[in-house]
Formats: structure tokens, C-alpha cells, sequence
């Protein structure tokens, strides 16, 4: 057993001053995975520094209309949330969709930003791997790659970003509010996870002595008619194969408006923009959501475990845009 040392700040700006004076500390929030990645020397700070004390744990709306979401907001709070259940349903049943009803309970909103991937290799500390230390190689070239990423990879590391919930906010347009010393920052969540090039340890843009304060989400309304879609190799507590997060409007049986991401296949939470672009004033047809998807997945890397999950992603895009069409607007 190591000792730690433990602090426990009770505002921003003490907590932002504690993170800039102590560098190797890890922040603690629900610790759903920091303390397994601890307790298996993955991660091995001499410093937490205990943030649960911060008042960041209200969801509100604001004169902009816009949804700020404390980061300390628990994971099952914000699926329960009346705004988010009815402006943004896809983020209440993708965050519903993730880990169990406990870890729900516990896991915060600034966490569930910064969990790490569950590549087995990533746990297992007698296998070489580039996240956990850089330069070692990555076991998966050679190993078990059903669960692995096919968009974003690189010959270093091929890892899936874990989070349902950040697969919603990708697709949503999130921004991610940060402090530090050095003021505040907002980071577009399409700026906010990084693909892991040659540099599989970093995975996000958010510096060293940065805080993750809350989450803004902009007023959507083609959000209200949203879905997010789970496949995964049994129904509860298990990580995607992949999902899909998909917004739709249809006007005169053309897309007027889409908005999706996917979850399962990516090194980070992946917005489909090319998938999007393609089905833009198109039919909303299965035949082109299909089309769509091919479109997105032009560039993945499979290896022969996860090729299925090529097929996997045109039939849950397909399966998931399909149940968003009105029945009125319905062409085939
Ligand atoms: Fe490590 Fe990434 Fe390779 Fe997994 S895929 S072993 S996380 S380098």
C-alpha cells in the first residue's frame, strides 16, 4: 500500500490554486475510475485533491437558453433531469445506458469526461502498452481486438473512448467550461478528446492545472426528437460495441436537420460529420441513411476481431434514424 496525501479545497478558487501548486495530484470526484485505476497501480499520484466540496452540482438554465450543467453533477441526477429528459433525450438514455445504477449514483459529469479506456491490455500491467506507458508498444497489435476502436487509430494505439454520455454531448454540440490560475476557458467538445497519434497518453486538451467546472449544452430543438442506441454483448453494465447518437428533422420527407455521433468504434467520442453532410437535404430513406454511414466509415482500420463492427455501424445508424422519422414523413 502507498500512502496519500488527501485535500479537500471548498471553492474554485482554493481548488484551482491547490492543483497549480501540487502538479502530480490527481482531482478526485466520484472516483468510479480513478480509484480502480489507483488500486491498480495505473495511476499512482502521491496527491488527490478531493473537489466533491465545490459548489458545481446544480443543473440550470440560462437567460441564453443554454443548459449549464455543474460538473460535479451526479451522473443519474442529469438523466433524471427534467430539461435534459425532454430537450435532450438522448443524453438522458445514453447516460442511462452506461455502467450500472450505483456507479450512476457516484460518477459525476467532470469524471465521466475524463474516464480512461477499458482496453484490457490498458489494465493489465504485465502487457506493454502506450497509454499506460508510453514508448512500450501496444499488446493489442497482437492480441484480442473485438472491443477496439476502427475510426482514429493509430499504429500506437487503438483504444475506444469509453463514455456513452460523451457520445451525446459530441453530437449535441457541448462545450466543456474549464478554470485555472490563469482564468476560465471554454472548450468545444469537438475540441475537448483527442485521437491518440503518437501520443496515446494524452487524451484530451484539457492542460495540467485545469479544472473542469461544468458543461453547457445550446438550446436545440431538433434535439427534442433524439435517440440514443446501445449494442453491446449483453443488456446491462457493458460497454458498447457501438452506439449512436442521432437527432433528426424531416420536412416533406427530406432531411432538414441531423446531428449524430458514434460511440464503440472511436478513439474518441466520434461525430459523424461526414455521415451528416451526406444525408443533408437528402431523402430520409433507410437506403440513404446506409449510404450515410458508408460515407463516415470511408477511413476505418479494422483488424480481423472488429471488422464486424463495420456491418454493425450501418445497421445501427440505419436502426436508430429510422425510429426519429415521423409517421407521416415516412418514404420507405
Ligand atoms: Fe494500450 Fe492503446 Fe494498445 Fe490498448 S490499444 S494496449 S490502451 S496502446
Amino acid at each position: 500500500m502507498r500512502p496519500l496525501n488527501y485535500l479537500r479545497p471548498t471553492d474554485v478558487q482554493e481548488a484551482v490554486k491547490t492543483i497549480f501548486v501540487t502538479p502530480d495530484a490527481k482531482i478526485l470526484g466520484g472516483g468510479t475510475n480513478l480509484v480502480d485505476l489507483i488500486r491498480s497501480d495505473i495511476e499512482h499520484p502521491d496527491t488527490v485533491i478531493d473537489v466533491t466540496s465545490l459548489p458545481l452540482n446544480e443543473v440550470t438554465e440560462l437567460p441564453t437558453g443554454n443548459i449549464r450543467i455543474g460538473a460535479l453533477v451526479r451522473n443519474s441526477h442529469l438523466a433524471a433531469h427534467p430539461l435534459v429528459r425532454t430537450r435532450y433525450p438522448m443524453l438522458t438514455q445514453a447516460i442511462l445506458m452506461g455502467a450500472s445504477g450505483q456507479l450512476r449514483n457516484m460518477a459525476t459529469v467532470g469524471g465521466n469526461l475524463l474516464q480512461r479506456t477499458r482496453c484490457h491490455y490498458f489494465y493489465d500491467t504485465t502487457m506493454p502498452c502506450n497509454k499506460r506507458e508510453p514508448g512500450t508498444g501496444c499488446a493489442a497489435r497482437t492480441g484480442f481486438t473485438r472491443n477496439h476502436a476502427i475510426l482514429g487509430t493509430s499504429p500506437h494505439c487503438m483504444a475506444t473512448h469509453a463514455s456513452d454520455m460523451c457520445v451525446a454531448l459530441t453530437a449535441l454540440d457541448a462545450t466543456v467550461e474549464v478554470e485555472s490560475t490563469r482564468g476560465p476557458r471554454r472548450i468545444p467538445m469537438s475540441e475537448f478528446h483527442v485521437t491518440p497519434g503518437s501520443t496515446p497518453q494524452l487524451e484530451s486538451t484539457l492542460a495540467e492545472d485545469e479544472l473542469i467546472t461544468a458543461v453547457e449544452l445550446p438550446p436545440l430543438p431538433v434535439a427534442a426528437n433524439s435517440r440514443y442506441r446501445k449494442v453491446r454483448d449483453r443488456s446491462s453494465y457493458a460497454f458498447a460495441l457501438v452506439s449512436v447518437a442521432a437527432a433528426l428533422r424531416v420536412e416533406s420527407g427530406r432531411v432538414a436537420e441531423v446531428r449524430l455521433a458514434l460511440g464503440g468504434v472511436g478513439t474518441r467520442p466520434w461525430r459523424a460529420l461526414k455521415a451528416e453532410e451526406t444525408l443533408k437535404q437528402g431523402p430520409a430513406t433507410e437506403e440513404a441513411f446506409r449510404t450515410a454511414a458508408e460515407a463516415e466509415l470511408a477511413d476505418a482500420i479494422t483488424q480481423p476481431d472488429n471488422e464486424f463492427k463495420l456491418e454493425l455501424t450501418r445497421r445501427t445508424v440505419v436502426a436508430t434514424l429510422r425510429t426519429l422519422i415521423p409517421p407521416a414523413e415516412h418514404l420507405s
